[in-house]
C-alpha cells in the first residue's frame, strides 16, 4: 500500500483539509497515475456536503474529484496499453462487472455494479473509493483514457466529467450541420456543449438569464444567444430547434424550452434539479416531442471525446486554483462565480 496525501471532508459540515489516504499497489491490470490536475464537479460539492444522502449518501472521509488528469507513474505485468510517462485521464468509473449487458454495450456507466470514483464501496481495499483531490490514483487499466498530448492540461481535465456529459447526448441526437441546436445555461457544462455543438457543424443558441453572458456565449461559439427572461425574445424562435441540451441543475421552467423544439425535437436533461419538475404533456404532445436525460458515457465513448477534442483544440475554460483555495472555490461555485470550471493544480499538494 501507499500513503498519499489528499484533501478530504470528515462530515457534511466540515471544510476540505489536508488528509492522508492509501492507495494499493497495483495489481497485474493495474495503472498507477500521478495526478497533475483535478476538476471540480458540482457533484463533488454535492458529495462532500450529502446533499444527495436519499440517493447516494457519503460516506466519510469523503475524497471527491473525477476530472483527473495525470501522468503514469507505473503499470502492472498484464497491461499492455500504458506506459510510464503516458499522459491519463480518469473520469467517472474506475471498475464495473464487464459480463452485464450494458458493459458489454460499452455503457458501463449504467452497469449495476459499477464502481465510480470516489463514494463508491472499494473492491480492493473495502471502505470506499477515494477521488482525485490526491497526488496518486491507482486505477484498472480499462478504465484509464489516453490524454491527446497537444492540449494544456489544466483544461482537459473537465472533459472527464463535463465533456463527456455534454459529448455524448449530443452525438446520440444528431446534433450535426443543418440542424439547430439550443444550449440551456451556460456553466460548466454549459459552455462545453456550446463547443461541442460548434465543433459537430450545427447552429447553435445558447439560452441565459444573464444578459452579460451574451458576449461569452458568442466567443465559446454561438451563433445566437436568446435572453430566455425576454418572452418576445423566445416567442420568435418556438418551434425552431431540433435538439436542445438543457444543463440547467436548478429548478426552472422546462415547459418553455420544450416549446421552443419543433416536429420530433428532443430535449435531454444533464442538470439533476433537486425537484421534480412539472412537464407539460400537451408541450409534448403537439409535435410529438421527447423529454430525455443522460449520464456521462461509457469508456470507449469517453475515449472517443477526448480524440475529438484532441483534433480540433477542444478544452474546457478554467480558473487555476491551488488546492489550498478549495473551500473558497466552493463557495464560489455554489454562486456560479467562475467562467467555466475550476481545475486543481495538484503541484500545490505535493507541495503542502
Ligand atoms: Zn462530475
Ligand atoms: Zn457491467
Amino acid at each position: 500500500m501507499n500513503k498519499t496525501k489528499a484533501y478530504s471532508a470528515s462530515s457534511a459540515t466540515s471544510p476540505l483539509a489536508l488528509d492522508a489516504i492509501q492507495r494499493r499497489d497495483p495489481t497485474e491490470r493495474d495503472v498507477q497515475i500521478e495526478i497533475l490536475y483535478c476538476g471540480i464537479c458540482h457533484s463533488d460539492l454535492h458529495t462532500v456536503r450529502n446533499e444527495w444522502n436519499s440517493v447516494m449518501p457519503t460516506t466519510y472521509p469523503c475524497v471527491p474529484g473525477h476530472e483527473i488528469v495525470g501522468r503514469v507513474t507505473k503499470v502492472g505485468h498484464d497491461v499492455t496499453g500504458f506506459k510510464p510517462g503516458d499522459l491519463v485521464g480518469v473520469g467517472c468509473l474506475v471498475d464495473s462487472d464487464p459480463s452485464c449487458p450494458h458493459c458489454q454495450a460499452n455503457v458501463e456507466q449504467f452497469c449495476p455494479d459499477a464502481t465510480f470514483t470516489y463514494n463508491s464501496p472499494d473492491k480492493h481495499l473495502g471502505g470506499v473509493t477515494y477521488g482525485g483531490y490526491s497526488e496518486s490514483i491507482v486505477v484498472d487499466e480499462k478504465f484509464v483514457l489516453r490524454v491527446p498530448t497537444n492540449l494544456e492540461l489544466a483544461g482537459v481535465a473537465p472533459l472527464l466529467c463535463a465533456g463527456i456529459t455534454t459529448y455524448s447526448p449530443m452525438r446520440r441526437w444528431g446534433a450535426i450541420k443543418g440542424k439547430k441546436v439550443g444550449v440551456v445555461g451556460l456553466g460548466g457544462l454549459g459552455h462545453m456543449g456550446v463547443k461541442f455543438a460548434r465543433a459537430f457543424g450545427a447552429h447553435v443558441v445558447v439560452f441565459t438569464t444573464s444578459p452579460g453572458k451574451k458576449e461569452d456565449a458568442l466567443r465559446l461559439g454561438a451563433h445566437e444567444v436568446i435572453i430566455s427572461t425576454n418572452a418576445e425574445e423566445m416567442q420568435k424562435h418556438a418551434g425552431s430547434f431540433d435538439y436542445i441540451l438543457d444543463t440547467i441543475a436548478a429548478d426552472h421552467d422546462i415547459n418553455a424550452y420544450i416549446h421552443m423544439l419543433g416536429l420530433d425535437g428532443n430535449i435531454t436533461l444533464v442538470g439533476a434539479p433537486e425537484k421534480p419538475l412539472a412537464v407539460s404533456a400537451f408541450a409534448l404532445l403537439f409535435g410529438r416531442k421527447s423529454l430525455s436525460g443522460s449520464l456521462i458515457g461509457g469508456i470507449e465513448e469517453t475515449q472517443e471525446m477526448l480524440d475529438f477534442c484532441g483534433e480540433h483544440h477542444i478544452t474546457a475554460d478554467v480558473e487555476v486554483i491551488p488546492i489550498q483555495k478549495i473551500n473558497e472555490a466552493y463557495e464560489r461555485l455554489v454562486k456560479s462565480d467562475v467562467k467555466y470550471r475550476f481545475s486543481i493544480d495538484m503541484a500545490s499538494l505535493k507541495a503542502e
